[in-house]
């Protein structure tokens, strides 16, 4: 028997469940830039700590419901990553901004992984475009000794980035896309309760690690970038600065 309306008192739930899975594709898409990042995670957080209580508002009346729903309630209070990302919340509501933490080098990357990596400090206010100028600015002053920019067909210009927050080993998005999945669960048991087939929640849909965590970019244009710097008036080179290939705007090939 399928309680139409129960499930219709359920619809805010559900929603703001749907609108938590938009927010992780906001993640992905704002990986690499600090403030909408940190934005998208915030109201990511703000979602899905209201799915709960939306939850138990709606059915409160429904005979039965309270004491089925106990040990579910009970087992998500004490799961260690919805507490630690609900503490994180609030953190935010009591001091304002998450406190993430960003970690990444720059490099060139063939596709997978990186290749030539240095580890360069990615600031968490910084975007990634950021690092990377100012990986530029470096390269321009003391010489791109380990041939970064020089021509290679087979790999791109990178940089790698990770995100956490404190008190969580995983990457922010890993760790989002677990407590989605968490709370897909008890989600799916909630519309079983009310009579409908159980539904199969899944995030098939994420972006593939590579895809998140590398930013690449056109060679050619941060080579244009660094001739620009040299070619400031003021602009003054290290003394034992050289290039392990010769940065002209002509292609070798
Ligand atoms: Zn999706």
């Amino acid at each position: 028997m399928t309680k139409n309306s129960t499930l219709d008192r359920l619809e805010p739930a559900f929603d703001r469940f749907q609108e938590a899975h938009f927010w992780i594709h906001g993640l992905e898409r704002y990986y690499h830039q600090a403030e909408p990042f940190r934005w998208h995670l915030n109201v990511f957080i703000k979602a899905i700590k209201e799915i709960v209580p939306l939850v138990r508002k709606a059915l409160q009346n429904e005979s039965g419901f309270k004491d089925w729903f106990e040990p579910f309630g009970e087992k998500l209070s004490a799961d260690p990553l919805l507490r630690h990302l609900f503490k994180n919340r609030d953190y935010v509501v009591h001091h304002g901004m998450l406190a993430l933490e960003s970690s990444g080098s720059l490099g060139i990357t063939e596709g997978r992984g990186i290749k030539l990596g240095l580890n360069f400090p990615v600031n968490p206010n910084e975007d990634s475009d950021d690092a990377m100028g100012a990986f530029i600015r470096a390269l321009a002053v003391n010489g791109d000794f380990l041939g970064f920019l020089a021509e290679d067909e087979d790999s791109l210009p990178c940089v790698e980035r990770y995100w956490r927050l404190p008190g969580i080993d995983e990457d922010v998005v890993d760790a989002c896309a677990r407590a989605w999945l968490i709370l897909g669960e008890t989600m799916a048991a909630v519309a079983e309760w009310c009579g409908i087939e159980r539904p199969q929640f899944n995030l098939q849909c994420r972006h593939s690690s590579q895809q998140l965590h590398f930013k690449v970019y056109n060679r050619k244009s941060l080579r244009a970038k660094l001739l620009d710097l040299r070619a400031q008036p003021n602009f003054v080179m290290a003394a034992d600065a050289h290039d392990a290939a010769p940065l002209s705007m002509e292609d070798e090939n």
